[in-house]
């Protein structure tokens, strides 16, 4: 059974219009990725019932929810800026959503004890929020919309307000709460780096639209869009005909003893840049620019014939558009 079904969704304002048709695998952890102003948080809106669609449906384990009121939807929240009671202890924030539906006293309590475990908060039950750390309100922010046994969990941008290292650690820990629990998750995220790592799959928005549906190996490996592969990722792509070459610069040879596949001769090395563990290379070939990588040993100015196996080319369609500047 599918967590999450959304059909034929339409949802329209004066100047923006979002076509949505996806499923949320149970279980799985999605990440719903795009840039600013793709359409993500109005998905959110539709999904939560918290904004009405125009068209098409919505189900929820097995439940049509396309019109019930965003209270009865048993979905949980999770926003960037934690949105806690702020005069409210930690463990009174995570029972919240349990008064609410009166549940008894010592079933709430042992909820509480066991998410603050899971969140790795133990005995942080009677602290106040503005006592915790952002980390630390995150984490309880989570616990808060877990605690209701959701059928979906929503993560809007939740780590954007955290310092990088924070956030790194804090994704993994989302992970490994959300495999621990098994509880259908769609993440919403820009980072295209915290979707390749955190995500079961990915779906890419652009423009009100799904660009494609993925495993992180498929998205950054077989990009079916222009868009989808400039805006994960680096790439180099070369205009062909009415077609464009897309390749990703860890496939791009640089002066093979014996070139094969699709080969590029008197390629001149314009720049190089150090990346700590490797040197990017950035090449002119006719007036078009091919990102490579290498030991560094190349200076600026010099030419070289570069190759691409042919198993890591991808052939795709312009789109007027990419997301990468070089
Ligand atoms: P994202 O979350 O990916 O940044 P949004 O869903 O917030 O994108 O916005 C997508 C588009 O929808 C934007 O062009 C925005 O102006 C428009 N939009 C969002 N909410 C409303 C609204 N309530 N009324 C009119 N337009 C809206």
């Amino acid at each position: 059974m599918s967590g999450l079904v959304v059909r034929g969704l339409v949802k329209q304002y004066p100047e923006f219009t979002l076509y949505l048709d996806c499923e949320v695998p149970q279980g799985s952890l999605t990440t719903l990725l795009g840039p600013s102003g793709c359409g993500k948080s109005t998905a959110l809106s539709v999904i939560t019932g918290i904004e009405d669609q125009q068209q098409g449906s919505i189900i929820l384990a097995g439940r049509d929810i396309s019109h019930v009121p965003p209270w009865d939807r048993n979905i949980g929240l999770v926003f960037q800026d934690y949105a806690l009671f702020p005069h409210m202890s930690a463990g009174a924030n995570i029972a919240y959503g349990l008064h609410v539906r009166s549940v008894s006293r010592q079933e709430i309590k042992r909820t509480v004890a066991h998410l603050l475990e899971l969140i790795g908060l133990e005995g942080y039950e009677h602290r106040r929020i503005n006592e915790l750390s952002g980390g630390e309100q995150q984490r309880i922010a989570l616990a808060r919309a877990l605690a209701p046994k959701p059928d979906l969990l929503l993560l809007d941008e939740p780590l954007s307000a955290l310092d990088a290292k924070l956030r790194v650690r804090l994704r993994t820990e989302i992970q490994r709460i959300q495999r621990e629990l098994g509880v259908t998750t769609i993440y919403v995220t820009h980072d295209q780096e915290e979707a390749l790592d955190i995500s079961d799959e990915i779906i890419v928005m652009n423009r009100g639209r799904i660009e494609q549906v993925g495993t992180p190996q498929e998205i950054y490996h077989k990009p079916q869009t222009l868009f989808c592969g400039t805006f994960i990722g680096t790439s180099s792509q070369i205009p062909e005909g009415d077609r464009v070459l897309f390749f990703r610069p860890e496939h791009v040879q640089v002066a093979p003893d014996d070139p094969r596949g699709r080969i590029f001769t008197n390629c001149l090395l314009e720049r190089k840049r150090y990346r700590g563990f490797f040197y990017e290379y950035l090449f002119n070939w006719n007036g078009h620019q091919i990102l490579a990588h290498g030991d560094g040993s190349l200076f600026s100015g010099a030419s070289c014939t570069l190759a691409v196996d042919r198993k890591h080319l991808a052939d795709l369609e312009p789109s007027g558009e990419t997301t990468q500047s070089l």
